[in-house]
């Protein structure tokens, strides 16, 4: 099992865990994590971190410091108490918070198989994503919403996969999104499949079957320029 927890088993609310660094800002790093940091459009997690003696440190968000992917930093909310470096404690995620973002993550990969065009960015929220694609007129709001929660309804089982970046670098069409690179770099990249529906590089955090996502409405659709349209997607 990896370091980062929540690659592997996106359902893992508490783990054991240890401290393994506090830098002068007070970020702390950890042996292993459940928190997801900040990256690809998706907001890093928020919770605490349980003490021996019962006190905990609220966790504002996660984050990779200096965009280094192989590490995650856990930002404590202001005035917590700091931990020592060796102390073990339990890692409690917000689990209402992220299952929320985990429902919109996994919908906006579902977006992109009933709008099968070029992504030039998305950003996931508690209550709403979207995704900007590269889609010169505007598809009928009625029937994408209709498409979506055919697919939603439908129980895709969601599953994730492992390749080599070489493997990647020889199959260029797996990669759906124009300028959010797939965290490559590691010498292995996640590969998250729906069914027979859709397959794509993505690190962030996704429910196991699509039914958990629960229907969704469509928001208006968005001029962004001459050949961008932005869709947002809510909970219904
Ligand atoms: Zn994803």
């Amino acid at each position: 099992m990896s370091a980062f927890v929540f690659r592997e088993d996106s359902y893992a609310r508490t783990l054991p865990v240890t401290v393994t660094a506090v830098t002068p800002e007070g970020g702390i790093v950890l042996d292993r994590t459940i928190f997801y940091a900040t990256s690809g459009g998706q907001p890093g997690d928020t919770g605490r971190l349980e003490r021996a003696n019962g006190q905990f440190i609220a966790i504002a968000g996660a984050v990779h410091p200096d965009g280094d992917k192989t590490a995650i930093l856990h930002l404590p909310a202001t005035d917590q108490p700091q931990p020592e470096v060796g102390e073990a404690l339990t890692a409690v995620l917000d689990w209402e918070r992220r299952h929320k973002l985990m429902r919109i993550h996994t919908a906006l990969h579902l977006l992109s198989v009933v709008l099968p065009y070029p992504i030039t960015g998305a950003s996931v929220s508690e209550d709403k994503g979207r995704v900007d694609f590269n889609l010169p007129d505007s598809p009928d709001p009625a029937e994408v919403e209709r498409q979506l929660n055919a697919l939603v309804e439908a129980g895709h089982p969601v599953s994730s996969e492992w390749i080599t970046d070489a493997e990647l670098e020889a199959n260029p069409g797996l990669i759906k999104s124009m300028n959010v690179k797939p965290p490559m770099g590691q010498g292995r990249v996640r590969l998250v499949r729906i069914g027979d529906i859709d397959l794509q590089p993505c690190g962030g955090t996704h429910v196991a079957n699509t039914r958990e996502i629960g229907p969704l409405k469509l928001g208006k659709i968005e001029k962004k320029g001459a050949i961008n349209r932005r869709v947002t997607v809510f909970f219904a």
